[in-house]
């Protein structure tokens, strides 16, 4: 085969190709406020979800943050979005069970927070909620899953809601129209590198 049956037979795949692509762009053509679920053991889930509020704010929509499990005050990502006027960012948790070693305290701690989070969720001037780590109050029956999915669905028809952790539950990825599982290949701290900022936090 020469040169020019070669770019031929490119450009008709190619061109057929386009047309496959074309075709199920004019396919989804609804809006609609989505339920994102970002799981898995590999890193990336909350940075994900975070450069989502950038992007939010870049169109001038209004974002929520809840943080469910406070892990450190001191990220960039806290830091940073907490000046931008458009956000409105809740610490909400208070660290992993094995640091409070007080479950009464941890299950009144997360239903407060989540009444926190039911007023976002019946705002439609937030058009974007994240609820970081929330699957961990989920998994330790600290909150109520019924009571979490009945919410969610209650919210406005066009809020966009983004929900990290790990081990997330079944009937939160099957309520999603969006999840992904990042998979742990590799990981630095595993190499003994500690977190790095503007990577890790
Ligand atoms: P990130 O905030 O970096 O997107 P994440 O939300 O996916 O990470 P978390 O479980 O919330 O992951 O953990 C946050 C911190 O732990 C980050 O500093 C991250 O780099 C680190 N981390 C995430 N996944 C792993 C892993 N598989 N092994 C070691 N450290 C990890
Ligand atoms: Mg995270």
């Amino acid at each position: 085969m020469d040169d020019n049956d070669k770019s031929t037979r490119h450009r008709n795949r190619m061109q057929r190709k386009k047309e496959v692509v074309d075709a199920s762009i004019a396919r989804a053509d609804q809006d609609k406020g989505l339920l994102l679920v970002l799981t898995g053991n590999g890193k990336g889930k909350s940075s994900s979800a975070f450069g989502m509020v950038a992007r939010a704010l870049g169109h001038g929509m209004q974002v929520g943050v809840a943080q469910f499990i406070k892990g450190r005050s001191d990220t960039g990502e806290e830091a940073f979005f907490r000046q931008q006027p458009g956000v409105v960012w809740h610490v909400l948790g208070e660290g992993f069970t094995w640091d409070t070693q007080n479950l009464e305290r941890d299950i009144e701690t997360a239903n407060r927070g989540w009444g926190v989070v039911r007023e976002m969720l019946q705002d439609a001037t937030i058009s974007l909620v994240v609820l970081d780590e929330l699957t961990y109050p989920i998994k330790y029956g600290w909150l109520d899953i019924e009571m979490v999915l009945s919410d969610l669905a209650a919210r406005p028809p066009m809020q966009h809601v983004v929900i990290t952790g790990r081990g997330a539950a079944e009937a939160l990825c099957d309520m999603a129209d969006t999840v992904t599982e990042l998979d742990d290949v590799k990981h630095a701290f595993r190499a003994g590198v500690r977190a790095q900022n503007g990577i890790d936090l």
